[in-house]
């Protein structure tokens, strides 16, 4: 099974990953709903948050197209496809 992993600390809320992906994998919901978060600072000094969070609500859905792999600014979505190799994301 496909899973799809989101380092949501980097998670911008640009929602390019909801937009981009074929088979509605994500859903973006406030960074109120995610008690304690801090945003990553790194991610911060380059792109602006935006308060929300991507969360993977059907990642066993996925068909690892890829699409939101180039398009998440925080680079922060990891997939694991059928085999167990990982792909990680890059910006763009
Ligand atoms: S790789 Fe998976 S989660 Fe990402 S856009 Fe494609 S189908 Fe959606
Ligand atoms: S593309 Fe990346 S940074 Fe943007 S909402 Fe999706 S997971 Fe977050």
């Amino acid at each position: 099974m496909v899973t799809v992993d989101i380092q949501t600390e980097k998670c911008t809320g640009c929602a390019h990953c909801r937009d981009v992906c074929p088979v509605n994998v994500f859903e973006l919901r406030p960074t109120s709903e995610f008690p304690g978060m801090v945003d990553d600072p790194a991610v911060a000094a380059k792109f602006r948050f935006r308060g929300e969070k991507s969360v993977a609500v059907n990642g066993p859905e996925c068909i690892v197209c890829e699409a939101c792999l180039f398009e998440c600014e925080g680079e922060c979505i990891d997939i694991t496809d059928d085999e167990g190799n990982v792909h990680h994301s890059t910006y763009k």
